[in-house]
């Protein structure tokens, strides 16, 4: 049962999925694995893509941190340098070597001061600097503590109001007996010139932030950013958290922002400060560019598989659909009898050939056997109905004769007779003379209506066994009569030899009958009555013909039939 319903539902498969959908399918299975392995790889491009640019932004961060650290380590020696001279020297005469070395020792340092021990900052490279209070000032104490070299972490600076970070070194370090402290402000221009270059990125910001995650520089156009908290800047605040909790000097983190677009983000610790650079990537912008190249690859894509899909369904149409189609319209056209059909074999494809050489041999060897049937058939409906021994109609031939001019009289409202012939005494002529001779006695009988149908237009037949017929149209009964008369007269005058004959020869009896055709009558009707005239004829004494309803004696007299 469920494999019965299997092969229905497998059947109306195959019927659902006609040729030029599996040939669709097939080239889509053809196409599929290339299109899949052409956006597998562009898909890799992108991921690359990607790790690139994040590697890139990366190296930057941590190159900018390398580029600090080379900051604080000359600021270090500068300081070391400062102090040796405060050292070895009055405050005035090292402000003098202080303010004549620093425009051309290193750009970044603002501004370099001796500062007392109680924190008023007796000399400065910037006058205004001068009589400053620094003792508040973190760096400062924990130089004094420390007693070695100090760098701050990035602050504003509140002359500038913008982010420096400052160094400090006790002179103590060189010289005991000296308390002053050597301080340096050092500007972070090359910090915003580093973030604005990463700025400058599509898609990339850049900011330094301190300690409590305070902006301290950010590329130009992103100024408003500098003095506020990470966690209240739009796209930074979801990492606030992350980059200033970490532990980690360095790390990457990727969230997904308001916009649905993926950002990642790397953090790198300034070396010797809390401070930490931050570059946020906005993915979607970095990978802007081979996203439209993806588009357009899967579009490209699309494309060909449309044209394999098209061409399939063509190639199909055009090689295979069609040329069956030709096929069934010829076998249709030549099952309805249109001998004439022949395969074009020039109008199909190569493979189609063979196919149409076949069926045009095979149109051409069943003309052939209709031919031949149709002679067969013609022959065997002449054997059918022609008599063997008498050469003449059998019975069926007959009949299908008389209907034939039964219909034909009707129609022409004509008259037609009939005659039925019978031999007298046939039998005690076999048992005379043997049955082959009965044989030759019916075949010459035979000979003798035929000759007489051929001169009365008439058709003549057996009947049965030793009884014939005759049948002539347009004929009256008169002269019907005439001819029943001329066929006795023509046995007798055979004189073939009966012995146990009453006219010692081969003698019929004839009874006769004719009938104008109508839709009453049927041609049985004509038959009986020839037959009730055969039967008078018998019992008027044979070799006799009778008319139905009409006896013609032997001698020429008629008489009426019973
Ligand atoms: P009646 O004058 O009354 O017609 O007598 P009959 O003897 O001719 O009639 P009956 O019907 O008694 O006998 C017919 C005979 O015709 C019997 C049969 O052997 C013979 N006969 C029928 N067909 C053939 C045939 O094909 N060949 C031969 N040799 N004899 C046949
Ligand atoms: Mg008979
Ligand atoms: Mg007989």
């Amino acid at each position: 049962m469920s494999r019965i319903s299997f092969n229905r539902k497998r059947a109306k498969l195959k019927q659902l999925l006609g040729i030029r959908a599996r040939l669709a399918l097939l080239a889509l299975i053809l196409v599929a694995p290339l299109m899949l392995d052409r956006a597998r790889s562009l898909e890799d491009t992108r991921g690359r893509q990607i790790a690139l640019a994040s590697q890139e932004f990366a190296d930057l961060a941590q190159h900018s941190a390398d580029t600090q650290r080379e900051v604080i380590s000359s600021v270090e020696t500068m300081l070391k340098s400062a102090a040796y001279i405060r050292a070895s020297g009055g405050v005035g005469r090292s402000c003098e070597i202080l303010r004549a070395s620093l425009p051309l020792n290193l750009p970044w340092i603002l501004s370099i001061m001796i500062v007392s021990k109680n924190g008023l900052v007796q000399c400065s490279t910037l006058n205004k600097l001068v009589g400053l209070d620094l003792s508040d000032r973190e760096y400062f104490k924990q130089a004094r503590e420390t007693g070695g070299f100090v760098f701050s972490d990035f602050l504003f600076a509140k002359s500038s109001e913008r982010p420096i970070v400052m160094a400090a070194y006790p002179v103590s370090a060189i010289n005991r007996e000296e308390d002053a402290i050597v301080v340096a402000g050092i500007n972070l221009d090359w910090m915003s010139k580093i973030m604005s270059n990463l700025g400058s990125r599509p898609g990339v910001s850049a900011v330094l932030v301190d300690g409590a995650g305070v902006v301290l520089a950010a590329p130009a156009d992103q100024a408003s950013m500098i003095g506020r908290p990470l966690d209240t800047l739009p796209l930074l605040s979801a990492v606030a958290e992350k980059v200033i909790g970490s532990d980690q000097p360095d790390g990457s983190l990727s969230f997904a922002d308001g916009g649905g677009s993926k950002r990642i983000v790397h953090f790198v610790r300034i070396p010797g400060t809390q401070s930490r650079l931050v570059v946020s990537i906005d993915e979607s912008s970095v990978t802007a560019a081979i996203n439209r190249e993806i588009r357009s690859a899967y579009l490209q894509l699309l494309f060909v598989c449309l044209f394999v899909l098209l061409g399939a369904l063509v190639a199909a149409e055009k090689l295979i659909i069609r040329p069956i189609n030709m096929m069934v319209a010829m076998a249709k056209r030549f099952g309805e009898g249109d001998r004439s059909v022949r395969a074009a074999r020039n109008r199909l494809p190569a493979e189609f050939v063979p196919l149409a050489r076949a069926f045009n041999a095979m149109t051409a060897r069943l003309i052939e056997r209709e031919r031949e049937l149709v002679a067969t058939n013609a022959r065997l409906t002449v054997i059918a109905s022609i008599d063997m021994l008498s050469g003449l109609a059998n019975r069926r031939g007959f009949q299908s004769r008389l209907d034939f001019e039964w219909m034909k009289a009707q129609q022409h409202g004509s008259e037609l007779s009939l005659l039925m012939i019978d031999v007298d005494h046939f039998k005690l002529f076999n048992d005379s003379y043997g049955h082959p001779e009965g044989d030759v006695c019916l075949a010459r009988l035979g000979e003798t209506l035929a000759g007489i149908a051929a001169e009365t237009m008439g058709f003549a037949g057996r009947y049965g066994g030793e009884e014939f017929c005759l049948l002539v149209p347009n004929t009256d009964s008169k002269r019907a009569l005439e001819i029943g008369e001329i066929v006795r007269a023509a046995v007798l005058n055979l004189a073939m030899p009966h012995c146990t004959s009453h006219y010692q020869t081969v003698t019929v009896s004839v009874g006769v009958a004719c009938a104008k055709p109508n839709d009453k009558q049927q041609p049985g009707d004509l038959i009986e009555a020839a037959d009730a005239a055969l039967y008078a004829a018998k019992h008027r004494g044979r070799n006799a013909v009778v008319e139905h309803g009409v006896v013609r004696l032997t001698d020429g007299a008629i008489a009426l039939a019973s």
